[in-house]
């Protein structure tokens, strides 16, 4: 057995698998594992994406369901299967001689697998009032909320092209009554054209507060002037909760953004796992639960080929 990590005080058990993010991703991949009776440390330092999620309607069997409600099953449910869960910042992982040490603030545990689920933080312009009305009427992702501002009024604001792209989509699908407002944003003459082709108003000017107590009543300007609107879906970019993974040289895709995985997630280092919108962009309920089980079978095959000490061994799922 390795001392040091014990006569450091130190969690001196080697996990099969750490799971960083309880988010619907690692949450589905910690209860597969643990449905294997693999030793599984589920990692998360709270307050993720998903938290914000007040309306869930597009997950199989939920008519509708809180991002809350499916971290607080998700949770029972692993916790069900054995996983030991932690509460705790993951702030750097190393990999040396086949095993991973994963340190947050004040520990660090060493597993022969982890799987990354940290998800993508939201950039929020600093409009007054904002948090308020996140995910009931203040939106930021049209898979996830688009249908809920069908018919109503509606303003889409932002900083890039995507907002202007974000409008017309939305007026497409969902509102006609949709007001654009590009925020700290030069429009090129083609955007305002086809903005105007589809009939989108263009209000010029930057969103400071949002009106209204409990229920959107509008958007207060700079200049003073209110925008009148029910719903605001808002595009300003995300960014990856990824800082902890600058050591490893991950290989990521030609712009940067996301990381490069195998079909069934594992990165560009053997063991390291990362799933949902860290590697394919979606960040929805469904499709980072189906990463992180699709994960979490292929580590327990390679749990098993280890053990065995042998080569490649068919799936277990493959039937005849
Ligand atoms: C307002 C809103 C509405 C949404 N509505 C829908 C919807 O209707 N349908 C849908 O499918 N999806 C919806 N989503 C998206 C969804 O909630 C998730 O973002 C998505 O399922 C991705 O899940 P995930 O597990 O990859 O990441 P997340 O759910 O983002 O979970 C990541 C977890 O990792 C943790 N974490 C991050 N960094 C660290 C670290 N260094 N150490 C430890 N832990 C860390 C976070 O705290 C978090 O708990 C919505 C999101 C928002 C914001």
């Amino acid at each position: 057995m390795d001392t040091t990590f014990a006569t450091r005080g130190l969690d001196d058990r080697i996990y099969d698998s750490i799971v960083i993010g309880a988010g619907p991703g690692g949450l589905q991949a910690a209860i597969y594992l643990g449905r294997y009776n693999r030793d599984v440390l589920l990692i998360d330092r709270g307050g993720g994406r998903t938290s914000h999620a007040h309306f869930i309607e597009n997950v199989l069997t939920h008519r509708l369901i809180s991002g809350m409600e499916i971290i607080r099953r998700g949770l029972e449910q692993a916790t069900n299967f054995n996983v030991q869960i932690k509460t705790d910042r993951v702030t750097k992982i190393e990999k040396d001689g086949g095993l991973f040490t994963v340190f947050t603030a004040a520990s660090a545990y060493r597993a022969r697998t982890v799987i990354v689920s940290t998800g993508v933080s939201d950039v929020f312009p600093p409009i007054e009032h904002l948090h308020r009305f996140l995910g009931t009427s203040y939106f930021t992702c049209i898979d996830c909320d688009g249908y809920r501002t069908t018919g109503k009024k509606l303003v889409v604001t932002g900083n890039s092209l995507n907002a202007v792209n974000l409008a017309l989509a939305m007026k497409q699908m969902f509102t006609k009554d949709t007001t654009f407002i590009p925020y700290e944003l030069s429009l090129q003459p083609s955007s305002s054209e086809v903005l105007a082709d589809e009939g989108i108003p263009v209000v010029p000017g930057k969103p400071v507060r949002i009106i209204g107590a409990k229920v959107m009543e509008g958007l207060e300007l700079e200049d003073g002037t209110r925008i009148a609107c029910e719903a605001v879906m808002a595009s300003f970019g995300i960014r990856l909760n990824d800082d902890f993974l600058s050591g490893l040289s991950l290989k990521k895709d030609a712009g940067n953004a996301h990381y490069v995985t195998s079909s069934v997630y594992e990165s560009s280092l053997r063991g390291l796992y990362i799933v949902g919108p860290l590697n394919t962009g979606q960040d929805q309920v469904v499709i980072a639960a189906g990463e992180g089980a699709t994960a979490a079978i292929d580590i327990n095959k390679q749990l098993l080929e280890e053990k065995e000490g042998r080569g490649e061994i068919c799936s277990l799922a493959e039937h005849p």
